[in-house]
């Protein structure tokens, strides 16, 4: 594609912040050798050793890189060299060049077997796999007589454009020149994030692949970290206007405490979207007031078994514990379409989105629901929650028959049903189906891709796919009117409740609680205290009448 025109990268949002400057490019890893020939017996024990030498040089550098840190950031440092001198790591290899491996060959096998152990452990273990490869191709440039390969050199404030940044990198990132940083991989507990929000650099990662030609220190990039998005080429007086905005908001956010509420008083129950206790723990550690989506399913992406009752059971308490007197509203399992579950054997499908996914996997295997359902009861029962509410949803719901179905599991349990609106079906009939239920959450992400017919990770329907566009929040209103009708509290947890003007026209539109990714917490707190509930209205009618996203957005931004 031609270099100057405008492209939007879409990742998951880590840190928000809006920030302009070129884009620098950290060189992707360099290319694994080929195996090499046999190396003689007599030869086996030196070889061993050139690898020895090699791991010893990585080792002392980074050891030798944390002396001059603090904190956490010497933490992780450490920990890489920690893997470089890992004994079980060594073994394999000396195991490998034993076998006759040159020193090249052996580390990449003794890595790759590693890599393979990580990976199927899954959470942190997966998480490590950054670290393992990055130990790799340290002791690789040592092997080959080539420089360790790590961040280019900056010498003007840049956003960061890699594959994924070795923790040892992350460790070191001077915020002075590093004004944001986006990843085409890593997820938002991974060393990237977790650094990235630490030293508060706005940073989006998880991108995947993309085409978009960056040259590195030439190509201008905006990075907006609440939208989850790199703007590649951006129209310079927007990206101004944009990071403008952003300066004077952030001073808001700097001082928001929380909780959510208007100007005027009217209270917005703010939530965390979380997957797993730790970051549970971490979005506790916020302004939010507990968990408005537990994504459950990607607890067990990695399994290939069904995790018992009490695995499951712990797992889930692990989520709850963080928010003792907090509400906890979790989902259960939406395997299927972009969250393929191993131990949930799915046919082949033509058109997966449209096919047996979320709840519906349960038509056929009630038994895997059902037993969800009593690791959750479990967990409520063994976490002594007293009157903090644990609410249970079921995702891809598309009926009321469906919602009843769920709700009668949940009772038998003694447990609060809801579904999420999901599928624009579910907000035509939104009055009929609050019957049965005690809540409804809107799934914006998934709502806008049934609503607009456009896959949600395709590119090139990016436009079609923006929670702004009218026709989403027509059904948003819908719902928000049958909840005020049925007194059934309405939440919002798709992404869109994490972009702060977006927020405001849901609160508008009467949504009860917005469940955000949590580092977007106090940016959606801060843009909903900044306006009075009439003004949050308005937006909402603006937005409603517009034509289009842009027009939504300018209407309510006009009407704000
Ligand atoms: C949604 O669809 O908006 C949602 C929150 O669910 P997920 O993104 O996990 O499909
Ligand atoms: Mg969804």
């Amino acid at each position: 594609m031609d270099t100057q025109e405008t492209a939007v990268i879409k990742g998951k949002a880590v840190v928000p912040g809006v920030a302009l400057g070129p884009i620098a490019v950290v060189a992707p890893r360099p290319a694994v050798p080929e195996a090499g020939a046999e190396v003689d017996e007599g030869q086996r024990e030196a070889e061993y050793e050139r690898f020895e030498q090699a791991a010893n040089a990585v080792t002392e550098a980074l050891k030798e890189r944390a002396k001059s840190l603090e904190g956490h950031a010497a933490d992780v440092v450490n920990a890489t060299a920690g893997l470089a001198s890992d004994r079980g790591w060594r073994r394999k290899v000396k195991k490998t060049t034993k076998q006759g491996r040159n020193a090249i060959d052996a580390t990449v096998t003794a890595t790759a077997s590693f890599v393979e152990m990580f990976t199927a452990n899954g959470g942190v273990f997966a998480e490590r796999v950054a670290d393992l490869e990055d130990v790799r191709d340290r002791v690789l440039a040592h092997l080959q007589g080539l420089p360790e390969p790590g961040l280019p050199v900056l010498t003007t404030p840049s956003i960061l454009w890699a594959d994924d940044l070795a923790p040892a990198d992350t460790a070191t990132l001077n915020p002075d020149l590093v004004i944001g940083i986006v990843t085409r991989r890593g997820g938002p507990t991974s060393h990237t994030a977790i650094i990235a929000r630490q030293l508060n650099i706005p940073c989006v990662v998880a991108t995947g692949p993309t085409d978009v030609e960056i040259s590195s220190g030439e190509t201008e990039g905006m990075i907006s970290g609440a939208a989850g998005e790199l703007t590649v080429n951006p129209d310079e007086d927007v990206a101004k206007q944009a990071v403008h905005e952003w300066q004077q908001l952030a001073e808001k956010i700097a001082n928001w405490e929380g909780p959510a509420q208007t100007k005027d008083g009217h209270r917005v129950q703010l939530l965390a979207n979380v997957q797993d206790g730790p970051q549970a723990a971490s979005a506790a550690s916020t302004a939010v007031e507990g968990v408005g989506l537990f994504r459950t399913e990607l607890l067990f992406l990695s399994s290939t078994k069904e995790p018992s009752v009490n695995d499951q059971a712990a797992a889930y308490g692990r989520v709850l514990n963080a928010f003792p007197k907090g509400k906890v509203v979790v989902r259960t399992l939406d395997a299927g379409s972009d969250k393929p579950v191993p131990f949930v054997e799915a046919e082949e499908e033509d058109n997966p989105a449209l096919g047996v996914r979320g709840v519906r996997i349960a038509w056929d295997r009630q038994d895997i629901l059902e037993r969800q359902l009593d690791a959750i009861a479990k967990a409520v029962e063994d976490n002594d929650r007293g009157d903090a509410p644990t609410w249970v949803m079921a995702p891809m719901v598309a009926t009321a028959d469906e919602a009843r179905w769920f709700a009668g599991m949940c009772h038998e349990r003694g447990l609060t049903p809801g579904i999420m609106v999901e599928v624009p079906a579910v907000a035509l009939c939104a009055r009929e189906i609050m019957q049965e239920i005690d809540f409804v959450s809107i799934g914006t992400n998934d709502l806008t891709q049934y609503t607009m017919a456009a896959d949600r990770l395709s590119s090139p329907l990016a436009h079609l796919n923006d929670p702004w566009q009218p026709a989403v929040l027509r059904l948003i209103k819908m719902v928000c009117e049958a909840g005020a009708e049925t007194k059934t509290p309405v939440g919002v947890c798709g992404e869109a409740a994490s972009d702060p003007l977006l927020a405001c026209v849901l609160t508008g539109l009467g949504v009860n609680s917005l469940s955000v990714a949590a580092p977007s917490a106090a940016g959606v707190g801060a843009q909903v205290g900044d306006r009075t509930l009439e003004e949050c209205q308005k937006m909402a009618a603006a937005a409603v009448a517009a034509t289009s996203p842009v027009d939504a957005k300018k209407a309510a931004a006009d009407a704000g």
